[in-house]
């Protein structure tokens, strides 16, 4: 497997991306021609030994022989500095995770949330856990238990205080999802009364919640008092929010812009600070009427999801792609595309997908200091794109599962709490990741996407011996990838500056 590509864009530059060095340069057309001949396996010898002053190259084009000499020297310097390099894809590249690094993820664990309820006051009709979805533990209007949400703080108090955890001076956020976790308001108050209690050694405590909107004008003052970070979910003004309605098909829209209103009145420099909104997009709206409307209304811009394509429900098939629009053709189909990239930056999928590759297939981002001190070119990393377990979350939900986050099925629980004890099987977690990586790890060794892999397990069909990536790259698939990123930063230079001033990767 050859650890490079050649990556070529509209303007007719080319650029050598080597994987393994994690470096982008600039690629000459002669030192292009070099490295085709070689590739092909050409007669380098007599492009070299040519006796004239000139040599012909291509479809007749004659270059001075010392332009030839010079490239090819630079060929080989780039080669003893590593470029061009070739790997065995059938040597792993792979570590595999152990028990204690499950447990020290956990202990570094930056989100708790608690699915605070499964009732909800809406319909919405592209919920996670509505008609298109079958991957969820059934709706029975319950609630989370407290005596359990308040064990499992306690279990993971001991580990917060512990030497496991590294991550000291950090924020722990404790999350409330639903549902509507409003709906079970005092849950939420006695978990804040409860951390009034907690002590912690490393960290400190922030809020969040994610909420429809509906409870605002109830609850506002509390979530103010206790600076709670608030994401709404809207979609946009009346037409775009049309899937958001209410059990008897009524739409919500104009009961949240209400609470949204009061609380932007009563509470101006919160909102502007601590309000955040989210928007799906789908066919009822685009990402240009998003942009106009947040803009219009708040002065904000959302966040931007798509409808989730895991676990659709295979008699909802159609319904379901029917109502799904794909974001980044939507934003390309916009008036103002420039502008809205220029305003919404990091909250655009395609921006985001620039980021990652950015950071991860250039040698000029470090996740840690240690990235930074320490030679990284032998280390292993894990097959996949799927996160360290616990890594971005811990997830409970209201029968007491512990998760690794609320984005996959439940049927992926990887322990339980109830109001006595938490159980959570350190050496069953790893062996179920290993296994899973395994399956994929002749995949990834071939794939040449591995490096900015965010394919995650869970949402691969995890039952099949043999699961197939979608998102697996041969050379060319890579190479055409790379390219359209070069492209794209050929026709908007200021944003190679800006995503590594003003991004930061987790
Ligand atoms: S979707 Fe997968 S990779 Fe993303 S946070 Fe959840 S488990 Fe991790
Ligand atoms: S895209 Fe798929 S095949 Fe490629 S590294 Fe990621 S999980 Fe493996």
């Amino acid at each position: 497997m050859k650890n490079y590509v050649i990556a070529k864009t509209k303007n007719g530059n080319k650029y050598i991306h080597d994987i393994k060095l994690k470096k982008t340069i600039y690629c000459p057309p002669l030192l292009y021609h070099i490295i085709e001949e070689i590739e092909k396996g050409g007669d380098i010898d007599k492009l070299l030994n040519n006796d004239g002053e000139t040599t012909t190259i291509g479809e007749n084009e004659s270059v001075l022989k010392s332009e030839i000499d010079y490239y090819y020297r630079k060929y080989l310097l780039m080669k003893d500095n590593g470029f061009f390099s070739k790997t065995n894809p059938k040597e792993s590249q792979f570590a595999l995770l152990n028990p204690e690094m499950i447990k020290q993820s956990i202990a570094n664990s930056p989100i708790l949330t608690f699915e605070t309820t499964d009732r909800c006051n809406l319909s919405c009709k592209y919920c996670g856990y509505g008609k298109f979805y079958s991957n969820f533990d059934r709706r029975e209007n319950k609630d989370i238990n407290t005596e359990s949400a308040t064990c499992l703080l306690r279990y993971l108090q001991k580990l917060w205080n512990s030497s496991l955890n590294f991550s000291h001076d950090s924020v722990k956020y404790i999350g409330f999802y639903g549902g509507e976790p409003l709906l079970n308001f005092s849950f939420i108050q006695q978990i804040i009364k409860f951390m009034k209690t907690f002590k912690l050694k490393h960290n400190r405590i922030c809020y969040s919640i994610t909420t429809n909107g509906l409870l605002l004008d109830k609850y506002m003052d509390f979530l103010v008092e206790n600076d709670f970070n608030i994401l709404i979910s809207l979609d946009g003004d009346e037409k775009n929010n049309g899937y958001r309605i209410f059990k008897n098909g009524k739409p919500a829209y104009q009961a949240v812009l209400k609470n949204i209103s009061a609380l932007k009145k009563k509470h101006p420099e919160y909102f502007e600070k601590k309000v955040y909104f989210n928007s799906v997009v789908h066919n009822k709206n685009s990402v240009n009427e998003i942009y106009e409307y947040f803009k219009e209304h708040f002065d904000k811009f959302p966040s931007i999801s798509p409808l989730n394509t895991t676990g659709v429900d295979i008699n909802k098939k159609k319904e379901f792609w029917n109502t799904y629009s794909n974001i980044t053709e939507s934003l390309y189909n916009s008036e103002d595309y420039s502008n809205i990239e220029k305003e919404m930056f990091i909250n655009l999928p395609n921006i985001q997908s620039l980021t990652t590759f950015l950071h991860h297939e250039t040698d000029l981002s470090f996740k840690n200091y240690n990235e930074a001190f320490y030679n990284q070119d032998n280390a292993k990393t894990y097959p996949t794109g799927t996160c360290m377990p616990f890594s971005k979350k811990i997830f409970m939900t209201v029968n007491g599962k512990i998760m690794v986050c609320e984005r996959i099925g439940h049927e992926h629980a990887f322990g339980m709490v109830s109001p006595e004890a938490v159980s959570i099987n350190y050496d069953s977690i790893s062996d179920f990741y290993n296994r899973q990586f395994q399956k994929l790890e002749k995949q990834c060794n071939a794939c040449y996407n591995a490096n900015s892999c965010i394919q995650c397990i869970f949402h691969l069909s995890l039952s099949d011996e043999n699961p197939v990536c979608p998102g697996f790259m041969n050379r060319e698939d890579y190479s055409k990838m790379v390219s359209s990123y070069i492209d794209y930063l050929e026709q908007r230079p200021h944003l190679y500056n800006k995503i590594f001033k003003e991004v930061w990767v987790h």
